[in-house]
């Protein structure tokens, strides 16, 4: 019999697990077909309710039901990459002509998809709030608003927003709210607690958790999955396969004994990034300060390995710096194992950087799992390097 679960760590661990339908396998299998015959019983009801693997598998199933218990809630659907969630997600609620309020430092894809492809396919308007336009909100709806879209927190500089405020005014107006909950991480923050209707991650980051798999979810209530189901994901087809399903929930079972670890290694690592003389500026949730502390306090449960820096020189010192790194890696993704340091605006305009609501020179660092005195290490030959 299949169990459900409320500790997190039990969720991790077993949700989704079914032993006498998969013949005692602690893992589950790997339901590697299209298709799936259904013999109907005498009283015409189909003997399991699987047809074909773009609709529903059973290896897919059981990932979606660790996903949505992770973050209390009715249902999740996974989809083959992070975007192809986003972008359903969105498409569930704007229409033609609509109006969509979103802010500017979300991810660049799901940027691009708000800016240029909806506004050009569809006549869709967007407007791009700044952290500080984004708490008086409400100035900005108009009747044909259908959609905020969130990131909170979001890419760069982890800027938050105050989602219970946000969802209440939403509700009000009829208006429909959708959060990229990457970075927090189902773990630490559960956006539909505050009236959120969609939550969407990519689960290619910290879900998998080792960089060897691309792959979405969409967390909502059982009808508006239902919904994306029959609609977004059954007609653009972009499901998960059964093979990433599969190491999707093979990852999850150690999620948090991995982010527990790379937040510990990565507030190591910011403190001393703070206290360096040739950094300028650090930007990490887990320091607890700045402006955004109330938010922060209010919203994040935990934090994780992914942070951002200025060092305290031009686009030269900044480009020696991720030239001189060995452990941490050049690369552009975050939330796998391994250490990483990448260019988030590192030689952009000014306008560019105006743009994506970030400062100019800004460095990436994703802090892996390795020995964090080697990575202090590197940091600081690395650093040393930017003022020769
Ligand atoms: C990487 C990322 C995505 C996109 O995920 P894919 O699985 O690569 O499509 C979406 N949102 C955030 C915040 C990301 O960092």
């Amino acid at each position: 019999m299949e169990h459900h679960y409320e500790k997190v760590e039990d969720i991790l661990v077993h949700e989704g697990d079914d032993y006498a339908k998969f013949m005692g396998s602690v893992a589950p299998p790997i339901y590697q077909s299209s298709l799936f015959v259904r013999p109907t019983t005498a009283n015409g009801i189909p003997e399991h309710p699987y047809a074909y693997t773009r609709a529903s598998n059973p290896t897919v199933e059981a990932v979606e039901k660790k996903i949505a218990a992770l973050e209390g809630a009715e249902a999740a659907l996974c989809f083959s990459s992070g975007m192809a969630a986003i972008t359903s997600a969105i498409m569930h609620f704007v229409e033609k002509d609509c109006h969509v309020i979103t802010v500017k430092s979300i991810y660049g894809p799901a940027r691009n998809f708000l800016c240029n492809y909806l506004p050009k396919k569809f006549g869709v308007k967007t407007s791009f709030l700044s952290c500080e336009e984004m708490e008086h909100i409400e100035d900005f709806i108009t009747e044909d608003t259908r959609l905020i879209y969130l990131e909170s927190p979001s890419s760069g500089v982890f800027r938050l927003q105050d989602l219970e405020y946000i969802a209440t005014l939403a509700k009000e107006h009829g208006i429909g709210t959708v959060i990229d909950n990457t970075y927090a991480t189902s773990l630490y923050q559960h956006p539909l607690e505050y009236g959120i209707d969609i939550s969407v991650h990519t689960a290619s980051k910290y879900l998998g958790g080792h960089s060897d798999l691309v792959a979405g979810a969409v967390i909502s209530s059982k009808e508006i999955c239902r919904q994306i189901q029959n609609n977004e994901r059954v007609l653009y087809g972009a499901c998960i396969d059964p093979h990433q399903a599969w190491l999707l929930q093979r990852g999850m079972r150690t999620m948090k004994l991995r982010l527990e670890q790379h937040a510990k290694n990565a507030l190591i690592v910011a403190q001393y990034l703070k206290n360096h003389p040739y950094v300028k500026e650090v930007y990490y949730p887990g320091l607890k300060e700045g402006p955004q502390k109330h938010l922060i306090e209010k919203y994040l449960k935990g934090f994780n390995g992914l942070m951002s820096f200025v060092i305290d020189g031009d686009t030269d010192a900044a480009k020696k710096f991720l030239d001189s790194v060995t452990c941490f890696l050049n690369g552009c993704s975050w939330g796998g194992f391994e250490s990483l340091a990448v260019s988030y605006t590192v030689g952009y305009s000014q306008e560019s950087c105006d743009a994506m609501d970030c400062p100019m020179n800004l460095i990436r660092l994703h802090v892996g799992l390795e020995n964090v005195d080697t990575l202090i290490a590197d940091l600081e030959q690395a650093l040393e390097k930017t003022r020769k």
